[in-house]
């Protein structure tokens, strides 16, 4: 009985939903999964795409923050695998993956950068090589509670290009969440300044609304 139980557990692997925790052969289980905000446009702004899977709210949101805020690492992998997937369906030829970048201070405090974490994974399941084209040099204040114009202000200059060559490449920008777009705008900006030829932006969630845009 023992040896059978073990083999099953070969054949069907216990997986565990990412939300609940019960066992699901699937990231989430049918229940958590008729509960994700589902993203079904892409935004276009400044004519940059702007690709998210997910809104950021409910469990997506409550990941996203144990993922960033409670060392909950082990939430990158599957996280990166559903933007890997989702992305692949857009069928949009890309040399590059790159990510946004955290300055020093705040690397040190947190132990990670997120953007890179998702990056390094996405770059695994799509085949494609991520390469550290930009760092933050100016520490900016939390962007939280800032409109866009304020963020926009915060955030200029504050990315800056290092020596990598990404001339006539199209390049694919990873964050987790797309708020305001403040700071994707900004590192698109570095990245053309570089060369790049086409740059798209994949997020894990985005807000809602445009809202924030005004
Ligand atoms: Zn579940």
């Amino acid at each position: 009985m023992k040896i059978l139980k073990n083999i099953s557990k070969i054949i069907f692997p216990n997986f565990k939903c990412l939300n609940c925790g019960k066992e699901s052969f699937d990231t989430f289980c049918p229940a958590c999964k008729r509960l994700l905000p589902i993203n079904n446009k892409i935004k276009i702004k400044n004519n940059n795409l702007i690709f998210s899977p997910f809104f950021y709210d409910g469990i997506i949101k409550k990941l996203i923050l144990d993922f960033k805020y409670n060392n909950k690492k082990y939430l990158f992998s599957p996280l990166a695998k559903i933007m890997a997937d989702y992305f692949k369906l857009q069928k949009i030829d890309i040399n590059f993956i790159t990510f946004i970048p955290m300055h020093d201070k705040k690397l040190k405090q947190r132990g990670y950068n997120q953007a890179e974490i998702l990056a390094s994974e996405i770059g695994l399941n799509l085949n494609i090589p991520v390469l550290d084209c930009l760092k933050k040099d100016i520490p900016t204040p939390s962007q939280t509670e800032l409109s866009y114009l304020e963020r926009r202000e915060n955030i200029k200059n504050s990315i800056l290009p290092k020596s990598v060559n990404i001339q006539n490449s199209n390049i694919l920008l990873i964050d987790d969440v797309y708020t305001t777009g403040a700071t994707t705008e900004e590192a698109s900006k570095v990245l053309y300044k570089m060369g790049a030829s086409k740059v798209v932006v994949l997020t894990l969630a985005c807000t809602k609304s445009d809202e924030a845009l005004n």
